[in-house]
């Protein structure tokens, strides 16, 4: 089954437009490849859209993980509400763009003692997901003279169903079970931490938004009834998002607005059993993954036993999750085109591969292309997540990948 080609970036005579200029034109200006390219009306568009559809109240956070690039973070910081960071590193990257302290929390297994106590100095939200954390956090707070922000962690008793990544329900080094969770308010109060809410994140990359709208109604159902037993009154209430974007033939695009009828109706219940509570949502790939592209340029063009192969001078070191070992499974073709020849119909069947000599750098399997030649552009769609960040640059000690944000 083939893939459209994204209808996101529009084409002019046959060519890719990115960032208002046709493909070749941008590679020039990049000065080499592979790059990768990240839209930035594109990500305005995606969460001014976003912003249309959900209701008024909810806080809409940036999972940084899903792309850390600076330049594309300080373009977020400008239209979204907050930052969820991972690391000491993302807290680093976070202030750097000018994201308040208190509109940035970090969650996470294995924080260290260092970066919890940077935490608390730089004044963000700790999401506690272990009991290990509560005396490093208070020892931190007493050490400079301000109590430590946390929120707890919470790994519910479900699963979010259909989600590519699994993040909650069932044994989970993430977050804390519900059962535990008594326990572990009192264990806050009596530290003497500034208790300010709940987090949960059960999954992730989901596109069924009946899965996400019951997972959103059991956690906030879970956090009132957690809320019985904190010590001060939940002031923020994170959801997750687990939002997913279409990557692979016969993948639909999620349906936002179930998904926002229900948060409309949890806002307004949340308005008497939980009055002080911002509500949020953190969502990563669908505020960024569909506004990048990954190009590399076509190096050779082989044919062995009758199949085509097209070697490019990018692959698995630099797109790790094109390749499909990031994850995936069963092996999928992400969306993939020839930049300079869209529309051409002199099609064959071709294999796009790296430069890498294992079997595992593939970036298209057998996939139906335009007749390409050495020079020319190929490009990835559903780039802007999960790219550079997560992949082994170092593999093979090609050159690092360029970033650029248009
Ligand atoms: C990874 C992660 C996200 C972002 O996931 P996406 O699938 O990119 O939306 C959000 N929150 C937490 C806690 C995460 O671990």
């Amino acid at each position: 089954m083939n893939h459209p080609v994204s209808t996101l970036f529009p084409v002019a005579d046959d060519t890719l437009i990115v960032g208002g200029q046709p493909l070749p034109r941008l590679a020039a200006r990049v000065g080499r490849t592979p790059f990768y390219a990240y839209d930035r009306a594109l990500i305005s568009r995606r969460v001014a859209q976003l912003r249309a559809t959900l209701p008024p109240q909810i806080k809409l956070h940036y999972a940084l993980k899903a792309n850390p690039m600076p330049a594309l973070l300080g373009h977020l910081a400008q239209c979204i509400d907050g930052v969820d960071i991972a690391s000491a590193g993302e807290l680093k990257l976070a202030l750097d763009a000018g994201i308040p302290p208190d509109a940035i929390s970090f969650a996470g297994p294995g924080k260290t003692a260092a970066e919890l106590a940077q935490a608390v100095a730089a004044g963000i939200l700790v999401n506690i997901e272990s009991v290990r954390e509560i005396p490093l956090l208070a020892a931190a707070s007493q050490e400079m003279g301000v109590p430590a922000r946390v929120a707890l962690r919470v790994n519910p008793d479900f699963e979010l169903k259909a989600a590519g990544m699994k993040m909650g329900g069932g044994s989970k080094p993430f977050g804390i079970d519900a059962a535990m969770a008594p326990e572990l308010l009192a264990a806050i109060g009596q530290t003497g931490l500034a208790f300010e809410g709940f987090h949960f994140f059960p999954g992730s990359q989901n596109l069924k938004s009946a899965a996400i709208v019951e997972a959103q109604q059991r956690s906030f159902a879970l956090a009132v009834e957690l809320a019985a037993h904190a010590p001060a009154a939940v002031k923020s209430l994170n959801l997750g998002g687990g939002f997913g974007i279409p990557y692979f033939p016969g993948e639909t695009r999620l349906d936002i607005a179930p998904i926002a009828a229900n948060l409309a109706a949890i806002a307004a219940d949340a308005a008497l059993a939980l009055p002080r509570a911002e509500i949020v949502i953190e969502l990563g790939r669908y505020l960024v993954g569909e506004a990048g592209i990954y190009v590399c340029r076509v190096i050779d063009r082989k044919l062995s036993r009758g199949q085509v192969f097209l070697v490019t001078d990018g692959g698995l070191h630099q797109h790790l999750s094109a390749s499909g070992n990031f994850g995936q499974v069963l092996r999928k073709n992400y969306p993939v085109a020839i930049g300079t020849r869209i529309d051409h119909d002199c099609r064959e069947t071709v294999s796009i591969v790296g430069p890498l000599c294992t079997p595992l750098d593939v970036l298209a399997d057998r996939v139906q292309l335009p007749h390409a030649q050495p020079g020319d552009l190929v490009v990835i769609f559903q780039s802007g997540a999960y790219g550079a960040s997560v992949s082994p640059q170092a593999f093979l000690a090609h050159p690092p990948v360029v970033e650029v944000l248009v």
